[in-house]
């Protein structure tokens, strides 16, 4: 079957469904980083960018916001150019954990390798595989340039967010002394969590969030700057890790309801991936019990199930 969309229905279903989701109160800000419950907590953006480079913007989409977790996602791209596929399945893994981004017991459970680079332990563990190993600076600027190729322009870091989350991360601390007790960190335990927690700090916007996956969409094209940011061989990768584990122990309930691979982060911010056809954020504060934006989560499932685009529905998608 074949499902004929254009340009204007997608941009009239998103603005329903924006007008929809925006009434909506329920969640809270993250409040264990401080910063990030002091963020209004009735902004909100939806953003979509297709693969052919033509967007969709609506409400809150050029405030920059923490990137948080979703960072997650383009560091484990930037490892996967690196080091390629097989070995990044060796040193990490591409498990769903089944428990909560920070969970110390995930850990414990399977330790021969951290799982997936899209959880904490993962992801303190993909900080510290960066290249060049041993050389803090040098691997800040390759997460930083990698990141300003996913999102089509650079991100800022916000300072405040840094601070906050530096002083408060005791549980990340744990988990990056246990991934050396595993031998599943692969340079300076405390200089790849401080990696992580300044990659965590950048700010991005909702624009930004839906080019990174437009370009997983597109093959590693980023569809704005037409740059091959990676080999089409990372996009399946990178995609079906996405889904695994993207939100956390509600994944499954998040791929059975919306059909979508997406990403989420603290800072309020969620990516989908609609490979071939376009990426999808959105942008608000107040969280779930496991950490992941109420509103954001109710705008891609509530536009994605309307337009029929579930991964898994057999259809083929064309933007007529
Ligand atoms: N920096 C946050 C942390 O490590 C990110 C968590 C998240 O966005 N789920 O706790």
């Amino acid at each position: 079957m074949k499902n004929n969309i254009s340009i204007s229905q997608i941009r009239e279903v998103a603005q329903e469904v924006y007008e929809q989701v925006k009434q909506n109160t329920d969640g809270k800000n993250a409040d264990y980083i401080p910063f990030l419950a002091n963020i209004n907590k009735n902004l909100f953006g939806i953003n979509i960018c297709l693969t052919n480079g033509e967007m969709i913007s609506i409400g809150d989409t050029d405030y920059t916001f923490g990137i948080e977790s979703v960072s997650k996602v383009h560091t484990a791209i930037l490892i996967l150019k690196q080091y390629g596929r097989e070995k990044v399945l060796q040193m990490i893994g591409a498990d769903a954990t089944g428990l909560p981004f920070n969970s110390i017991f995930a850990i414990l459970l399977e330790n021969d390798h951290p799982s997936t680079p899209l959880v904490n332990s993962g992801a303190i563990s993909a900080c510290s595989m960066v290249e060049p190993i041993g050389k803090a600076d040098e691997k800040w600027e390759a997460i930083v340039n990698n990141i300003t190729d996913l999102c089509g322009s650079a991100p800022k870091l916000l300072d405040e967010l840094y601070k906050s989350e530096s002083d408060t991360n005791f549980n990340n601390r744990s988990i990056a002394w246990l991934l050396k007790n595993y031998n599943r960190i692969y340079d300076d335990p405390m200089m790849s969590l401080d990696l992580y927690t300044r990659q965590c700090s950048l700010g991005v916007t909702a624009k930004q969030l839906s080019i990174t996956t437009a370009t997983i969409a597109n093959k590693g094209l980023n569809p704005i700057t037409k740059k091959q940011v990676f080999n089409a061989d990372i996009a399946p990768a990178i995609t079906s890790l996405i889904a695994t584990v993207g939100f956390y122990e509600h994944t499954g309930d998040w791929m059975y309801s919306a059909g979508l691979p997406a990403k989420t982060g603290v800072g309020g911010g969620v990516m989908g991936v609609l490979p071939g056809v376009m990426g999808i954020s959105a942008f608000a504060p107040p969280l779930d019990d496991a950490g992941n934006s109420v509103k954001a989560q109710l705008a891609i499932k509530g536009i994605i199930n309307k337009l029929r685009l579930n991964i898994f529905s057999g259809e083929q998608v064309n933007i007529v």
